[in-house]
């Protein structure tokens, strides 16, 4: 008899890393034994940054601890401090808000698009006041933000952009690679991620050298990297293990074909949810200009339902983000009284994410597709 418990597909796999485990237990042995001993921002994170640099054609890329510490050492690089409000999606994840308000300025939250989630730049645009510095979209599941939109209302009041690029890496929109539409973006290297590791990590890129350059000192505590102990800023801890950029730049050869068989999957759902559309189970926009899969994510107005009869199955999902930020209560008593977010709320209850990873088998993907599609004909 076959049990769920066999042929069941997790959200995020944990045999993500199988087919280098042999390499990262030599990379461990070489970099834990090697002559110099030297564990974080040595010659791998340097060769990390600059492959990274030259692949995208950015001006610098900074490694960090996490996205996470990405962001903030952006905002921070942009002096973003107490008394500026940064315009945020009230739709997303929590460093949107708390990267803001960990350098005591404020996140002002802006509703999304109802259907890519994504946020929208005209209700952004009502939320600017004379104390905005910056803003900071983010790419979401599958859909890049509009980043064209964002420059101009940037250039129109004369703000600087930030992008939360977390998610996108290997996304293009336009022509222009995810993280680059902004003075200066992150990629977060957290093991879900499209360039995930086994471990915490992420980047600062940046089509500005002078970013790269302030980034690259508030990463370490304020140091230039000439003169040690010489603190010209404040600044983190915020630093890169050489194992992990060992392991990156072992890796980063195969993520063109990782992220493509990613879109070849999300490309093939789509086909099979758009007729579901009149039906209560709504896919992302086809096509692949500004689409990045970290995750594929449907609009289900029975979504308890359908993760139910997809764990039935043994197949898991997941439902990012239960709850719009400005409704998280670290987050609440931030927001001004009587402002309202409808498209980020109705997306809290809609949004359910179904597995993408690339080494899902056309097999797998075809029983998820025929289990949607089952439900949606119910
Ligand atoms: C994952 C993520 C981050 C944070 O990255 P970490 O590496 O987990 O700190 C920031 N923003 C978005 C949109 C993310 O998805």
């Amino acid at each position: 008899m076959t049990t769920a418990q066999s042929t069941s597909i997790p959200f995020f796999p944990p045999d993500l890393f199988e087919g280098d485990r042999a390499e990262l237990l030599r990379l461990l042995r070489e970099i834990g034994t090697g002559p110099s001993q030297r564990f974080i921002l040595g010659e791998q994170t340097a060769l990390l940054e600059r492959e990274l640099a030259e692949q995208l054609g950015a001006a610098d890329v900074v490694a960090c601890a996490s996205g996470t510490g990405a962001l903030t050492l952006v905002l921070a690089a942009l002096e973003v401090g107490p008394g500026d409000e940064v315009v945020v999606p009230a739709f997303g994840c929590a460093p949107l808000a708390s990267s803001v308000l960990a350098l005591g300025a404020r996140p002002v939250f802006a509703d999304i698009d109802p259907w890519t989630m994504v946020a929208d730049p005209a209700d952004a645009e009502r939320r600017i006041t004379g104390r905005t510095k910056a803003l900071m979209p983010a790419h979401m599941f599958s859909v890049l933000a509009d980043l064209p939109a964002f420059a101009a209302l940037a250039e129109l009041y004369g703000l600087r952009l930030v992008e939360d690029s977390a998610v996108a890496q290997g996304g293009v929109l336009a022509g222009r690679p995810a993280g680059l539409w902004g003075e200066a973006g992150v990629y977060s290297f957290v093991q879900v991620k499209s360039f995930g590791m086994p471990g915490e990590g992420g980047v600062v890129v940046t089509r500005d050298a002078e970013i790269g350059r302030t980034v690259r000192m508030l990463r370490n505590h304020g140091q230039d990297g000439r003169t040690r102990f010489r603190h010209h800023r404040i600044g983190w801890n915020s630093r890169f293990d050489e194992l992990q950029a060992a392991f990156q730049r072992h890796r980063l050869p195969g993520l063109p074909a990782r992220l493509a068989r990613r879109a070849e999957i999300a490309s093939y759902y789509t086909g099979r949810f758009e007729p579901l559309s009149g039906r209560g189970v709504v896919p992302p926009p086809a096509g692949t200009d500004g689409r990045c899969y970290y995750v594929y994510t449907l609009l289900v107005e029975r979504r308890a339902e359908l993760a139910a009869h997809l764990a039935a199955h043994g197949v898991d999902s997941h439902a990012y983000y239960p709850q719009a930020l400005p409704r998280q209560p670290a987050f609440a008593p931030f927001v001004r009284a009587g402002d309202a977010w409808p498209a980020a709320d109705r997306a809290a209850e809609r949004a359910l994410s179904i597995p993408v990873y690339p080494h899902l088998t056309d097999v797998q993907v075809e029983r998820i597709a025929d289990l949607v599609c089952e439900f949606a004909a119910v």
